[in-house]
């Protein structure tokens, strides 16, 4: 082959070579290229993997060191005895979690409707006096939050819209702080009952973190709170009820003291009837009368108290004038003031003074104030009864010259066995119980009483206070009244059926006394043959018989038509509204409570001879 060709020849090969090789070379670039972008691809993924490790792991440790704070702060507080150092040590831990200068907590009075500060760090004197008391409202982030119900953040006291101008911002210059933030405290069921504060002295908004943390301590102060109020109501309770048992105590111990007060001379004026002159028996009868009369009072009392406590006293109102009611007082107190001695005087207006009122009820009040000043005034003293109209209302005032009240018991002789000292120099008898009644009394008639006093020996003012009513048009008569207008009294005939042979007998002679006809019938079952052979005006009727109640003989007498007239008066030794409702049910038209004044029984009849009956009906 000749040299040329043989030159081409290699060129040829040597090209292809080239080419060959250049495509070899392209094909690993590529590849290398891939492994380089994988490579940088992995080193990327693993410096992701590094960074989210370190991350964690700060997160560890930040959540670490908030266990062990909180940790710390459980611990101190299971250290801690007391309640108020508890409050201090709360507050203390809301300061560290929140990085602040100042912290304070307050609990929530209800009844205020106001935060009371319980406890503080880092306030002075002056803050903690200006800030003892917070009400919703005030230009404070506690006021605020109290106001809205949740937390409220200000980072800035200078730039905060309800805070700017306001009285709470100069104290808070003065105090140092510039921002604040007020959780409220609430109990597990929603209920508010105080607030945590933490305050600082520079411009600041608490991160999420340290909000949380926050949380924990305030349900911790929540619950303290919440402990300690359970715990103050059961103490206050119990405080209570060893109050009451022993008022019970003095009450039971006072009872027996009075009950056999009267006993005792009663007992002795029965043996004296039995064994005495016979001339010595009016003396004693009335001595016996009025030791009676006084336990009657007593039981009474007692009996209307516990009965306006269960909700059963029915006031019966009618218009009735401030006069027949002072008078019906003054009568029944007159004895007690005219065996002291008293000096008494009485002085009502002129005009007419109406109230719409229980006529008996009132009476009861006045001539309860009457006896106690007769009571607690020493012999010869002064009383005086006066009334006087003042607006809408009248004040009828019982003053006396006697042993005076202690400026510290004047709220408490309201309370029921209330007695301002049981010594021997001012124990006049009594249960402690008229006071209590005759303030529940006159506050059912939208009235009250006050009492004023100067003291030991410098007697006191009882002050009645009532609304007066309009007078009435003048064919308006009040109970009262008419139960103290003479009337043109006739000669009555009277049936009397009781099984008590005694009683029956004994009321039969007081009736003949008084000038009365009358047929006693000592077995009920023969009361209907009896009151038609006898044909009464009136019957007198006991309601606890054998055989045949007082009810049953009340419905027979009421039946018979020969008898339609007939008036019947029920003698009985219950008195609830119940008891006389069923009397009313039964026909019968007057109800009178064991043992029975003979007053009562000849006020009745005389209504009953003028005609006036239908206004003798049972109160
Ligand atoms: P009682 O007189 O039966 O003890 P009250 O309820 O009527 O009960 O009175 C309560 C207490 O108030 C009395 O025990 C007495 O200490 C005091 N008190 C009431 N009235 C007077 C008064 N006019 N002067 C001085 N003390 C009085």
């Amino acid at each position: 082959m000749p040299a040329t060709l043989i030159e081409r020849f290699k060129r040829q090969e040597l090209s292809v070579f080239n080419s060959a090789m250049e495509t070899l070379v392209a094909a690993r670039t590529a590849e290398l290229r891939k492994e380089l972008a994988l490579v940088v691809a992995q080193k990327q993924e693993l410096e992701l993997a590094l960074q989210r490790k370190n991350q964690g792991q700060s997160q560890l440790e930040t959540a670490l060191s908030d266990a062990q704070l909180l940790h710390e702060i459980s611990a101190m507080l299971i250290d801690e005895n007391s309640i108020g150092e508890l409050y201090q040590k709360l507050v203390e831990a809301a300061t560290v979690i929140m990085r602040s200068e100042f912290g304070s907590m307050q609990r929530y009075d209800p009844t205020k409707g106001a935060l009371q500060l319980i406890a503080q760090h880092g306030l002075d004197e002056e803050a903690v006096a200006y800030w003892q008391w917070v009400k919703p409202g005030r230009a404070t982030t506690c006021g605020k939050a109290l106001e809205v119900g949740e937390r409220v953040i200000v980072s800035d006291f200078e730039a905060c819209e309800f805070i700017s101008g306001s009285e709470d911002l100069i104290a808070f210059r003065k105090a140092g702080v510039r921002a604040a933030q007020s959780t409220p405290l609430l109990t597990r069921n929603g209920r508010l009952v105080g607030m945590i504060t933490t305050h600082w002295t520079s411009k600041q908004l608490p991160s999420a973190r340290d909000l949380r943390l926050l949380d924990i301590i305030a349900r911790q102060a929540a619950d303290l709170i919440e402990r300690n109020i359970s715990a103050e109501a059961l103490r206050n309770q119990a405080e209570r009820l060893l109050e009451a048992d022993r008022y019970k105590d003095e009450f039971l111990a006072t009872l027996a003291h009075e009950l056999r007060n009267p006993l005792a001379p009663i007992k002795n004026g029965l043996t004296l009837l039995r064994i005495g002159k016979p001339e010595q028996a009016p003396r004693v009868v009335d001595m016996m009368e009025r030791q009676l009369g006084h336990m009657v009072r007593l039981v009474d009392d007692l009996l209307d108290v516990s009965r306006i406590s269960s909700g059963k006293v029915n006031l019966k109102h009618e218009r009735v004038m401030l006069k027949a009611v002072i008078d019906i007082a003054v009568e029944a107190s007159h004895p007690l003031i005219q065996a002291n001695e008293h000096n008494f005087k009485l002085a009502i207006p002129e005009a007419d003074v109406w109230l719409y009122a229980d006529a008996t009820r009132i009476a009861q009040i006045v001539s309860n104030l009457l006896h106690n000043a007769a009571k607690y005034t020493p012999v010869g003293g002064h009383i005086e009864l006066a009334a006087e109209v003042a607006g809408g209302d009248v004040l009828i005032h019982v003053v006396d010259t006697g042993i005076g009240i202690p400026a510290a018991m004047l709220p408490q002789i309201f309370k029921l066995f209330a007695q301002v000292d049981g010594s021997a120099e001012r124990s006049r008898g009594g249960l402690g119980v008229g006071l209590a009644l005759s303030k529940q009394l006159a506050e059912m008639h939208r009235g009250r009483i006050d009492v004023v006093s100067g003291g030991d020996k410098l007697g006191s003012t009882f002050t009645l206070v009532l609304p007066i009513a309009q007078a009435p048009g003048a064919a308006v008569m009040s109970a009262a009244a008419a139960a103290h207008t003479p009337s043109d009294e006739r000669s009555l005939r009277i049936l009397i059926v009781d099984d008590n042979v005694d009683a029956a007998e004994t009321l039969g002679a007081l009736m003949e006394e008084v000038g009365h006809s009358i047929c006693v019938v000592v077995d009920s079952t023969k009361a209907l043959a009896g009151a038609l052979n006898f044909v009464p005006d009136v019957v007198i009727l006991d309601l606890g018989m054998p055989y045949l109640d007082g009810f049953a003989v009340a419905r027979q007498l009421r039946s018979e038509p020969g008898l339609g007239g007939v008036y019947i008066a029920a003698l009985s030794g219950w008195g609830t509204d119940d008891d006389r409702r069923r009397t009313r049910e039964a026909g019968i038209d007057h109800h009178m409570v064991k043992p029975v004044k003979l007053v009562e029984i000849v006020d009745m009849l005389s209504l009953v001879s003028a005609g006036n009956a239908a206004i003798a009906s049972p109160r």
